[in-house]
């Protein structure tokens, strides 16, 4: 059941169109993927179709069980909802890849591993997650994505806004709302959602965009969305960013076969029209422009930071050189060391990451390189996740299905014949993670914090 409310003002905003919303309200969801490019095809036990605004997304007519399903496991795929992967076409048509993106709520992380994906080994991308329970799968997501161009940090608009000043060429805020455009996946959002719920929303979406403005680069693109219907989260949002803080709004050329339906500001996806979930997005250019010929990361912060810079501690030459042998581009990575940790992540924005080091929660940064374990030094789960891991640096071995989803419970494995040693386990010929043969028994190194749990 609908609430009465929202009834009501969907029917003032669409008129006798409504109907149809409605209708595809209680009607299924369609599931939707989207591939990462660890592997050239996937094939999927029912039909597809493609997603049209998202070259790699397609919609499956069944949803199958994905927990059971190893290379969902590996990050071969994201499963989300087709109408937010239309931020593929604002990026495209806005955004150099080099660029330094702020996704600054990003959990589950289905928006940031799509732009991870768009800026490559480019640029560099700042995932962050206000909510402390959701910044962990985040963290996991990004990790199994495996492009090493992302940190994930865990801090408010505020101190990014404060620490930021004028660092971010692109800020997405794809802000917390009423979830009007959840209300067939998520009955839960339409018991919570209220008039005053909606008023509330549109005033914490203001704060927390003012609060990260200071952020953007004069020139630089804020990309503001919502998965809600309502004009007062939406439009009148955008247009206080426009007149309040002071940009202009960007047109985003779209194929009218798509069924995206224009607001006086930004577009909406009506499940009725479109295929995908609710969901609005608008684009905006911050008024100025950053000097020409002002090469390099420009926040001021960063500047003085850098003049303060303690040297971070390094590991000793045999490890380093041990561990950049792992890596198909060895000279792309930095290489910092956490403790017993060490972490690669892309040696252009070392100062800029070593500045989120210094002043962030930084939950990762790039990805797991390797751990100190008494005398040697061992890889890290997220290596085997990593697009520019040499795998022939490891002895490999292909799991069957069973085998792979034994390995993912973290169960005890039997591999007669296996070499001895740490070894790269693979399914489908995709690295699901390390194992060590220490012969009488096969140690499983799988994050335990990431098992799966099934009967
Ligand atoms: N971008 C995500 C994706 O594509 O997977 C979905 C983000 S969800 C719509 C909004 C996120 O904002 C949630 O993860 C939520 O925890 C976070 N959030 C909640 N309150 C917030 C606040 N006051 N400031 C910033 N983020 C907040």
């Amino acid at each position: 059941m609908l609430p009465l409310d929202f009834i009501d003002s969907m029917r003032r905003q669409l008129g006798a169109e409504a109907d149809d919303l409605f209708r595809a309200l209680q009607s299924d969801a369609p599931t939707s993927i989207r591939l990462n490019t660890k592997m050239d095809v996937l094939t999927f036990p029912c039909d597809t179709e493609e997603v049209p605004w998202h070259i790699d997304g397609y919609y499956l007519s069944e949803r199958p069980p994905f927990t059971l399903d190893p290379l969902f496991h590996a990050g071969c795929y994201y499963v989300q909802e087709a109408s937010s992967m239309f931020v593929e076409q604002v990026l495209e048509q806005y955004l150099p890849q080099d660029s330094i993106v702020l996704d600054l709520c990003a959990a589950p992380g289905g928006k940031s591993t799509l732009i991870s994906e768009y800026l490559g080994d480019k640029g560099l991308l700042l995932s962050n997650e206000v909510v402390r329970q959701r910044v962990f799968i985040l963290s996991e997501n990004i990790q199994k994505w495996g492009n090493g161009n992302t940190v994930v940090t865990h801090n408010t608009p505020a101190e990014y806004g404060e620490k930021c000043e004028s660092m971010f060429d692109c800020i997405l805020v794809d802000a917390p709302c009423s979830g009007e455009g959840m209300f067939r996946k998520d009955p839960a959002s339409r018991e919570e959602w209220s008039l005053k719920n909606v008023r509330m929303c549109a005033e914490r979406q203001r704060s927390i965009l003012m609060d990260v403005w200071d952020a953007l680069k004069p020139g630089g693109i804020l990309i503001y969305s919502t998965c809600t219907f309502n004009q007062e989260e939406d439009e009148r949002n955008a247009e206080w960013i426009a007149d309040s803080l002071g940009a202009e709004v960007l047109p985003i050329d779209y194929d009218p076969a798509w069924g995206i339906m224009e607001g006086t500001i930004g577009y909406h996806f009506y499940p009725h029209r479109a295929k995908g979930e609710g969901f609005y997005i608008a684009a905006l250019r911050k008024h100025g422009a950053w000097p020409a010929g002002l090469a390099g990361i420009p926040s001021k912060a960063l500047r003085t930071d850098k003049n303060s810079k303690k040297k971070s501690p390094a590991f000793p030459a045999e490890y380093e050189k041990e561990m950049r042998s792992w890596l198909q581009h060895p000279d792309h990575w930095a290489i910092r060391q956490n403790d017993r940790f060490a972490t690669a992540y892309p040696a252009k924005f070392k100062d800029l990451i070593e500045y989120f080091a210094a002043h962030f929660t930084c939950i990762s940064t790039g990805f797991g390189l390797g751990e100190e374990r008494g005398k040697r030094i061992a890889p890290q789960h997220s290596l085997s996740m990593a697009k520019d891991l040499r795998r022939e640096a490891f002895p490999q071995v292909e799991l069957t299905r069973e085998q792979a989803l034994d390995y993912l419970r973290t169960a005890a494995l039997v591999l007669p014949n296996a070499p001895m040693g740490v070894l790269l386990l693979t399914y489908e010929n995709v690295p699901l993670g390390f194992a060590k043969n220490v012969g009488n028994r096969l140690n499983n190194l799988y994050p335990n914090e990431w098992r799966i749990r099934y009967q």
